[in-house]
């Protein structure tokens, strides 16, 4: 398993790759924007070219876009906002030559998936080689995607959604109420996906130990040394030779140095042989 950290662009956004070989990362993930701000400042050509230069390093480059994205929402005002931000987003994707953007899908009312399968389908039209993936989430509110069938019902309703993959959390699925400490449940889990997106579309795991109970629906990751998850789900993970292949990203809290002790600590346990 390819690992790596999110990863701070604050001040720089070359600081990624500081952050990236201080923590020993394989893989990253950054916001090329304030996540919680509509407005984003615009990345200029030479300091992309700067990015690009130096990003070959890390594989895959993965980009989290902004929260405040809701294709899902019932305002036709913030689905257009959400959809000018994405396309600013899957534009900035290009620029650094990023692989991936992670996309949370958003909720509303019961026009959810047709109001997000609108506004990816015309994301696709213009994200070109940069690969949008749906995130799975831990069921608050009226969010979709708390489970592979909602996100299949999304990449049905959308024109070329063959084309969308997936990025499975292991935070908000335990939220959305997997036991993935169990290995039943990650057989099921399995099953789960090969029945709806297909394992092909899995192209990102992020790593994440919570905070909130089993089912509770709350999004709050953990370090792996405090969580609920902790080294048990870790070692069922290594033992899996599908998820074991995909590259994952920790999103856990506090400072470099308390995220690369997480990352230490999966490494040492997911690449773990013999
Ligand atoms: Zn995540
Ligand atoms: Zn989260």
């Amino acid at each position: 398993m390819r690992l790596g950290l999110h990863v701070s662009i604050s001040g720089k956004l070359t600081r990624a790759f500081d952050e990236g070989r201080n923590s020993r990362s394989e893989a990253l993930q950054i916001f090329t924007a304030s996540p919680r701000m509509w407005k984003s400042a615009q990345i200029s050509e030479e300091a992309a070219a700067e990015f690009r230069a130096e990003k070959n390093d890390f594989s895959p480059i993965v980009v989290h876009s902004s929260y405040l994205i809701n294709l899902g929402s019932k305002s036709p005002e913030i689905r257009e906002k959400s959809l000018q931000a994405l396309l600013e987003e899957v534009e900035r994707c290009k620029m650094l030559g990023a692989d991936f953007l992670v996309l949370h899908p958003g909720g509303g009312d019961e026009n959810a998936v047709t109001y997000i399968a609108e506004g990816l389908s015309k994301a696709l039209d213009s994200a070109g080689g940069v690969k949008i993936l749906l995130e799975n989430v831990a069921g608050e509110g009226s969010k979709v995607g708390k489970n592979f069938h909602e996100l299949k019902a999304i990449i049905d309703e959308t024109t070329n959604g063959e084309r969308l993959g997936v990025c499975f959390d292991t935070c908000h699925a335990f939220a959305a109420g997997y036991d993935l400490r169990r290995k039943d449940v990650w057989l099921k889990l399995h099953e789960e996906i090969d029945a709806t997106v297909g394992f092909a579309a899995v192209k990102l795991v992020h790593l994440n130990d919570t905070k909130g109970e089993l089912g509770s629906n709350l999004d709050r990751h953990a370090n792996w040394t405090e969580g609920k998850l902790g080294v048990e789900t870790l070692k069922i993970i290594r033992d899996d030779p599908r998820f074991s292949s995909v590259p994952g990203i920790l999103e856990t809290p506090g400072d470099l140095a308390a995220r690369t002790a997480d990352l230490k600590l999966c490494r040492e346990l997911l690449n773990f042989e013999g």
